[in-house]
Parts: structure tokens; sequence; C-alpha cells
């Protein structure tokens, strides 16, 4: 037995098993690169899902760490630190938001924004409670995400469904001025969908639900937990497209490896009160001195940049594979978030070849993989990765 097989056969005796993994112990971490317990290579395209934006190991980031960890971890909210402040002030002064909330994920961090919805719908708009999302969204896996999460494989193991929610098509403001009613307090929507097989909406749909949020008083949540710090090319998904939401969650991304998220709202929506929203975790010392360092560092290296640079390499190297493979269907991408489509679900093998040839993708459909990698990926990580997915490709 390899070390990797021995502990994949402790995971099934011992973990729950809900999720579905690939056979790859990882033990170890470097930039763009990762070894398996077996001393094997990856480059690594999937980054933790959209987590890892220097990549691993960074220095910055494991010294913040280490130093936060000899200093101070965990407080509780009932008292003030500093690293949470810091990493407040940085994330209002480079946003167009005014106030933040951290939590310790992503769906909690859309859980905070849609409690914001709902007590400001009932203060703002008669008690309206509905929140309108897209079809083939991802919110999370809590009872609320998942009743937002606009795919119903997600949430028929789990009915009763939270209610409140109402589902319509991804990129199409008609369907959205026709489920507006008076109960609706907000439009929530990733700006490009992530878990769906990265599906870009056209260049003024964002825009367009904007104006539209504005002509009835709803409220417009972006969920930017995979679209934002830096992931699209900007610092958050909604500079891409000119507009200005009034609340934004953030988590993936925000912490560079630690488990962080967070919700951002203008002053004017901002109904919540002392006592109704809290968190034991949210916002500790270490997370946020993590997070504080690594947005720093993000920001003064223009890391959006580079991710923005790096767009042209990635879907280049994918489209010159789509010529070299006939059952390619489609490539698509914006900043460092890209997806290829075959035309038959056989994503569940191009992992496996990937694999081997040593390349870690994800596969979020039977039929698309998606490419991730960290924001410092550079342009000859990139074409080697386009060589190892050639090896993979070939095999299939
Ligand atoms: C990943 C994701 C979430 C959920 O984040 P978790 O940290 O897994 O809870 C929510 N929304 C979007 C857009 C995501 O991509």
């Amino acid at each position: 037995m390899t070390q990797s097989s021995e502990w994949i056969s402790i995971e099934q005796k011992y973990y729950a098993q809900t999720v579905r993994r690939q056979p790859v112990v990882i033990v170890r971490g470097e930039g763009t690169q990762v070894w398996d317990a077996d001393g094997k290579q990856y480059l690594d395209f999937v980054a933790g899902w959209a987590v890892n934006q220097l990549g691993h190991s960074h220095p910055v980031i494991t010294e913040a760490i280490a130093e936060q960890a000899g200093t101070l971890i965990q407080t509780s909210n009932q008292f003030y630190t500093v690293p949470q402040l810091r990493l407040a002030e940085i994330l209002i002064e480079n946003s167009c938001m005014d106030l933040v909330f951290f939590g310790n994920s992503g769906a909690e961090a859309v859980e905070g924004a849609m409690k914001l919805a709902r007590r400001y719908g009932k203060l703002n708009r008669d008690g309206a409670y509905e929140i309108i999302t897209a079809l083939n969204s991802f919110h999370g896996r809590t009872q609320a995400t998942v009743a937002a999460t606009g795919q119903p494989h997600y949430q028929e193991n789990f009915t009763p469904l939270l209610p409140g929610f109402v589902h319509v098509d991804f990129n199409d403001v008609e369907a959205i001025m026709n489920a507006t009613t008076d109960r609706t307090a907000a439009v929530m929507v990733e700006p490009v969908q992530g878990e769906a097989g990265v599906i870009i909406p056209d260049d003024d749909y964002l825009q367009r639900v904007r104006e539209w949020c504005d002509s009835q008083g709803i409220l417009l949540i972006l969920d930017e937990v995979q679209t934002g710090m830096g992931r699209l090319g900007s610092l958050f998904g909604y500079q891409e497209y000119g507009v200005e939401p009034d609340v934004m969650s953030l988590a993936k991304g925000l912490g560079y490896g630690v488990p962080i998220g967070a919700f951002l709202s203008k002053a004017h929506c901002q109904a919540l009160v002392p006592g109704d929203h809290g968190s034991t975790f949210g916002g500790n010392a270490l997370t946020t001195a993590a997070a504080f360092a690594g947005t720093q560092y993000l920001i003064e290296n223009d890391i959006p940049g580079h991710a923005k640079e790096m767009e042209g390499a990635l879907l280049g190297s994918l489209n010159d594979l789509k010529s070299r493979h006939s059952f390619i269907s489609e490539v698509r991408g914006k900043g460092l978030l890209a997806a290829m489509d075959f035309d038959s679900d056989i994503s569940g093998q191009v992992l496996a070849n990937a694999n081997e040839a040593g390349i870690l993708l994800n596969a979020p459909r039977p039929h698309t993989v998606r490419f991730m990698p960290p924001l410092t990926v550079t342009k000859a990580e990139i074409d080697e990765a386009a060589e190892r997915l050639d090896t993979a490709l070939s095999k299939i």
C-alpha cells in the first residue's frame, strides 16, 4: 500500500462520506505546486476551491499567521481586537461599501446578507422578505443558503425548505422584473456563476438589474464569495461590470487559505442593530490577521491586475486544446476563473487523467471542468499545466 492509499482507507473508515473526493492526499504546497503523500508533484488549478489567491505557503500569510498565533488568537466579539479592525478598514477603504461583518465561511456570509435583507424589508418595505435568486446559482450548504441556491439537487433531500426565495433564470432581467412583488426585499446573484460552471452574464446584465432594484427600492446583493478578492481581474467582481451592490458577501479568497467570510453593506441599508447578529469565531484575531496581510499584499502588488493579464494566457492555452481535441465544445472564463465544456459527461475521466498527468482540476458539472489557479500563477506554469492537460485529454 502506498502512503496515500493508507490515508484514503482511513478516510473511508472514519470520515462522513458526504463529499466526492479525488484520490490525492495532499501533504504540502508551495505557490501553484502541491505534493501528495507519495511525493508526487502537481500543479494546483483548484487552489482550495478558488481560495488560495497567493498560492500555497506564501510567506506573507505564513508569517502573519505565525506571528498572530504567538500573540492572540481568540477573544470573542465581546472585545475589540486590532487585526479585525485593520481588515475592516482595508476592505471598506478599497470597496464601495461602508460597513462589514465577519463570519467564518461563505454560507455564513450569505446568511448574514439575507438576514440584513429581511430586516431591511421589515423596516422599509412593509415586511417584504422574499429574495429573488438565480437558477443554477450556488450560495452555500446551510438550510437557508440551500433554499437560496437555485438547484433542486442540493435541495430535495432537505425539504421543507426555508420559505421566501424565488428563483429565476440567470442573465434575464425581465424574469427578475416579473418575479418582483410587494414581498420582494432583495435580488441576490453572483456576478459570474462559479459553481454552475463559470457562467458569464451579458455585459449590461448587472447594470440593468441595478437599475431595476433602484426603481423598486429593493436591495441588490452580490454574492462575491467566489468572484471577489481579485478572481475576475478586479479586486471585486462588481468593478468589472460598473455597478455597486448594496450588500456583498465575501469568503473563499478573502482568507488566503484560512476560513473567513464577510458581508459588507452600504450604510443606507445596514438595518441590523446590536443583538441582531453575531458569531463566536467570526473575525477572530488569527483569521483576520492572515486576511489583512494577504489583502494588503494583494492590493499593493496589484495581484488582480496580474490575474487579468494571465486571463489571456489561460484562455489562449485552453482554446489551443479545444482546437486539438474535438470533444471540447466550449472554453470560457474571466480573470482566472475559467471552464471547459465537453460534448459528453466525461469530466470525471478528465479529472482522473489530469491527476495522473500532474494537474489538479475541479469538475462542477459532469461535462465541465473548472480552472481557478492561484492568482499568482505564472505564464510558465500555465504553459506547463496546458501540456499536462493535453496529455490527460489525449488519453480520453
Ligand atoms: C463557495 C460559495 C459559497 C459557499 O461558501 P462556503 O465557504 O463553502 O460556505 C457561497 N456562494 C458562492 C458564490 C460560492 O462560490
